[in-house]
Formats: structure tokens, C-alpha cells, sequence
């Protein structure tokens, strides 16, 4: 198995070869043709297993191969539930996309707003975001949610315990119906389990 035969476009392949990333592991080997392919995931993943490159890669790719659209539109939003996983995650996109011309960007809460809201207004292909800051830069008008064409919920069950239902809930209905969605949990709870029923379509199922 090797990331070409995955379907990997070259510019990400040559990211992955300076990184010295040899061989998929399972969760990319599994998440990657279905994200490529515009399936919704669910998949049981604990950091350690390389789930963050399992979906950003192939979304990198996706947003690439769909060309430029207007500028102010985020097309890949992805949550989660702290700051620290939002700055990892957004690491992870900045440095497999490096040689792609996308823009992304990440907001959390506990720092000042204004700087998230100028960057914003500049224009972004890919946000990654605490659930809280999300819906206050959505409340000021800085982001919107009609071009996203893919929602990521990385750590959803930590995202629950952290008791952001309400914000999740605003925020999913505020976004396309038409849309593919990537549900990450460490665990499949009951609670996880009802918001994916209520999320997913038809989603392939990863437990690695
Ligand atoms: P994650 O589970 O997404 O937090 O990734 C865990 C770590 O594995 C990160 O430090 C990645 O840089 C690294 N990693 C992810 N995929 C691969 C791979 N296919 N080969 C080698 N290292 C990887």
C-alpha cells in the first residue's frame, strides 16, 4: 500500500515523501479513496493513528482539484474541541498543503477576537475552530457557512463532554444540507452514536 495508489495528486505526494511518510497507516488507508470519493465518515480513531493526515489530505486534494471559487468562502470547516487540537490540526493542513495554494486558517477562544476577524475577512478555503469562537465570528458576519462543501468533527465525543451540544447544534444548522460530513471520535457512545445518525449519510464505518 502506498499513498499513490491511494490517489494522491503529486504535489501532495512529494509533501509526503520530504516528510519521509513511507506507508499510509490503516486509517488513511481506509479514509482517504472514501473521502476522495465524497463519502461520509465515521470513524472510531485515537490520536496516534494518523487520522488527522487521513482527512486532510484527501480534503486538501479535493479543494485543489475543485479550482478557486469566491474568495471569502470557507469550503472545509473542521471542529474541535480545544485549542490545543485546533492548533495541531491546523498545523497539520498548513504543512501537508504546503505546496498547494490554499488558504487555512484557525480560531479558538481565550484570545482577542479582532485579529480572527480581520484574517477572516480576507478570505480562507479551510477553518479549523473551537465550537464557541465559531459562532461568535459567525454572529459578527466574519465567516460563512454557505460554500462549505465539507464538516470535519474531530473529537466529537470530547466535544460533547465538553458540553458543546448547543453551539454544535447552531452550527450544523446553519451549513448546507448538501454537504459531506467526517465524524473522528477516540469512542462510539450512545450520544455519539445519535449525532451521527443524525449527521451521516450513508457513512462508511472505520474502527482501527
Ligand atoms: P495523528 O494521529 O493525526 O495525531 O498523527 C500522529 C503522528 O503521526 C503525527 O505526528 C503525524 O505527523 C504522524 N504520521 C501521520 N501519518 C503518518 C504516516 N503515514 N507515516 C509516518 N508518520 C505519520
Amino acid at each position: 500500500m502506498t499513498f499513490l495508489s491511494l490517489g494522491l495528486i503529486d504535489p501532495l505526494l512529494r509533501t509526503l515523501d520530504e516528510l519521509a511518510y513511507s506507508t499510509p497507516t490503516p486509517v488513511q488507508a481506509k479514509a482517504i479513496p472514501a473521502v476522495l470519493a465524497g463519502r461520509d465518515l465515521m470513524a472510531a480513531a485515537q490520536t496516534g493513528t494518523g487520522k488527522t493526515a487521513g482527512f486532510a489530505l484527501p480534503l486538501l486534494q479535493s479543494l485543489t482539484l475543485a479550482g478557486q471559487v469566491a474568495p471569502q468562502s470557507v469550503r472545509v470547516l473542521v471542529l474541535v474541541p480545544t485549542r490545543e487540537l485546533a492548533e495541531q490540526v491546523y498545523d497539520s493542513f498548513r504543512r501537508y498543503g504546503s505546496k498547494l495554494p490554499l488558504r487555512s486558517y484557525v480560531a479558538y477562544g481565550g484570545v482577542p477576537i479582532e485579529p480572527q476577524l480581520s484574517k477572516l475577512r480576507k478570505g480562507l478555503d479551510v477553518l479549523v475552530a473551537t465550537p464557541g469562537r465559531l459562532l461568535d465570528l459567525y454572529g459578527q458576519n466574519a465567516v460563512k457557512f454557505d460554500q462549505v462543501q465539507t464538516l470535519v468533527l474531530d473529537e466529537a465525543d470530547r466535544m460533547l463532554d465538553l458540553g458543546f451540544a448547543r453551539e454544535l447544534d447552531v452550527v450544523f444548522a446553519a451549513l448546507p444540507a448538501q454537504r459531506q460530513t467526517l465524524l473522528f471520535s477516540a469512542t462510539f457512545s450512545a450520544p455519539i452514536r445519535a449525532l451521527a445518525g443524525k449527521l451521516l449519510r450513508d457513512p462508511l464505518s472505520i474502527e482501527v
